[in-house]
């Protein structure tokens, strides 16, 4: 099917409208969904998407303060220097996540696929949960950059990765840093950290978000992608080398 480019007396509305009913018509004829979702499925339900410096210390103007940027708070190697200036990043968002109810359009997209045969997979480098406090079936989505509802150990004595249910954040946010204890190993006593893929980042633990892939290279269902991925070099070009917590 043809996509529609624009209308012949190029009103960009139209255009526009051209090609979501072409949208629709493919939605209305697929078997299934795959959810393709970056930072910007995010943003109507409130969450930053951290584009751009501007719009990380926008979300974090205590770390705008202290001159450090995303790649300077997401990265390992701030957990071992100033696991409280870490903890304070991913506790506040850790928390942020947990009270953020998903918008409408998560309900849009499952009744879209309810009707389908092979119903709805999610790919998603989003590390907040938000598919599956919408609803999705855990069993299928695919966080390919870890999430921050879970745990591994900062030096890796274990490859365990485990709920970070238990921990509850108590963040200064004019300081930008975590009040209270910093959840631990349970093996060796050790920092944890979020069991999320941050800039450069050989020790994330890719085993949860591997299970993932797998679980879900079976199923059926192709029909259209959505979202707004932001691409680590949206934030910073050298993202790109890296790969990374890029979103909210
Ligand atoms: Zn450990």
């Amino acid at each position: 099917m043809p996509t529609p480019k624009a209308t012949p007396d190029g009103n960009p509305d139209e255009a526009l409208r051209a090609r979501v009913r072409h949208a629709a018509e493919i939605i209305n004829q697929a078997d299934g969904l795959i959810i393709a979702a970056g930072a910007g499925m995010g943003v109507d339900s409130g969450l930053p998407d951290f584009r751009g410096p501007e719009g990380f210390w926008r979300a974090y103007p205590a770390l705008g303060r202290a001159g450090l940027g995303f790649m300077d708070v997401a990265n390992p190697r701030t957990f071992g220097r100033t696991p409280e200036l870490a903890w304070g990043f991913y506790g506040h968002r850790l928390a942020l996540y947990r009270a953020t109810q998903p918008h409408a359009g998560f309900g849009i997209l499952q009744r879209w696929a309810k009707d389908m045969n092979a119903g709805a997979t999610v790919f998603t480098s989003n590390v907040d949960g938000q598919f599956q406090k919408a609803g999705f079936d855990p069993e299928r989505v695919y966080e390919c950059h870890g999430a921050i509802h879970h745990l591994q150990c900062l030096s890796t004595c274990t490859e365990a990765i485990w709920p970070a249910d238990d921990f509850v954040p108590d963040v200064d946010e004019a300081r930008g840093v975590l009040r209270n204890a910093p959840p631990t190993c349970p093996h060796c006593g050790g920092l944890a950290r979020p069991n999320i893929l941050m800039f450069g980042d050989p020790l994330w633990l890719p085993a949860r978000s591997e299970a993932q892939a797998i679980g879900d290279r079976d199923r059926g269902g192709y029909g259209c992608a959505f979202g707004a991925p932001l691409q680590p070099a949206d934030v910073d070009p050298r993202g790109r080398e890296a790969g990374a917590d890029q979103c909210g």
